[in-house]
């Protein structure tokens, strides 16, 4: 299905970076296993995982008195569904209810696909029968509270707005008096991303948090990060500033579909622990999905 479909460039690259091993080596050694850890960490798979994986590996190909390389490649999606079963994360779900005003809160720098995902999660939403609300809270970036206006149209969601250049955690506000007034399921806000100041871009994300806190307790209920799959170590370094300026809950991992090192999910599981929740797929209004573990790990090398 979509995941498959969204994961054809890494499982491409993948499939026959392995296959060239196999054909070279045939037989199972110690310098297999480096060039596939090569491999691995190539795709940004990430080193804790990948000295896990092949750990894990080893072991079981002594287990099994496996000589032929050709047996491996299947050993490798087993032993990674194998690591993410017991997991809770291996298939979080947003933490909504029902019966309260659910406020999420995305963040993440420009360009990441912020506005799609919003897009994509409040026609999702919609699609469980959910009433949403959208809020513009880039307030900043030139175009970005029109660019939400459409989304809002296309899938037929209102957005709370004020004027270009106004307080962000005022839009907060209204936009949460407004999801009270209303009794909407779910406040979805949108926020500045730009990088040009990040001091301020944080303590701007600080005043947001607070006015939701204060209006509604218990709220944010989730703070979820964009972050770009195609960035590989950049998005790695923007999970490390997000997360030590506000409380993170899940990463939404867009544009897998455009990159041969989906290996990145799993770097940050392992690096961050902060979950995947959301994958991003495709530009399209349904190429957002939840992320799972089999599914993901099957997509990968199956
Ligand atoms: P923002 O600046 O973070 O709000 O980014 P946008 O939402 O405007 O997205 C930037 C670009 O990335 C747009 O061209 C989107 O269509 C594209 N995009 C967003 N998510 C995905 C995805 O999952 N896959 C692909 N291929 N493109 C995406």
């Amino acid at each position: 299905g979509k995941f498959r479909d969204g994961l054809e460039k890494t499982r491409n690259s993948f499939s026959e970076r392995v296959n060239d091993l196999v054909a070279r080596y045939r037989k199972v050694d110690e310098e297999f296993f480096e060039e596939l850890e090569e491999v691995l960490i190539g795709a940004d798979v990430g080193f804790t995982t990948v000295m896990e994986l092949i750990d894990a590996l080893k072991m079981e190909v002594k287990r099994r008195n496996i000589q032929d390389t050709k047996e491996v490649h299947s050993v490798i999606s087993e032993k990674l569904v194998e690591i993410y079963q017991g997991e809770d994360d291996a298939s979080p779900r947003l933490n909504l209810e029902e019966g309260r005003l659910n406020v999420i809160l995305m963040v993440g720098v420009n360009g990441v696909g912020k506005t799609t995902t919003i897009g994509k999660l409040a026609n999702r939403l919609k699609n469980e029968g959910k009433s949403v609300l959208l809020a513009a809270g880039d307030t900043f970036r030139a175009g970005a509270i029109e660019q939400l206006e459409v989304w809002g149209e296309r899938v037929g969601v209102d957005v709370i707005k004020q004027g270009a250049g106004s307080d962000p955690a005022a839009v907060m506000y209204d936009a949460v008096q407004a999801a009270k007034a209303r009794k909407v399921d779910v406040l979805l806000c949108d926020t500045a991303g730009r990088l040009q100041n990040k001091v301020n871009l944080m303590k701007e994300l600080e005043k947001v948090k607070r006015v939701i806190e204060r209006e509604i307790p218990g709220a944010p209920h989730e703070v979820l990060l964009v972050l770009d799959a195609t960035t590989g170590q950049n998005a790695m370094l923007q999970a490390k500033q997000f997360s030590q300026a506000t409380s993170v809950t899940g990463i939404v991992l867009t544009k897998l579909d455009g990159t041969a090192k989906g290996g990145i999910v799993l770097a940050i599981r392992n690096e961050l622990s902060i979950p995947v929740k959301l994958v991003g797929l495709g530009e399209k209004v349904d190429d957002l999905q939840q992320f799972d573990a089999e599914q993901y790990v099957y997509g990968l090398f199956a």
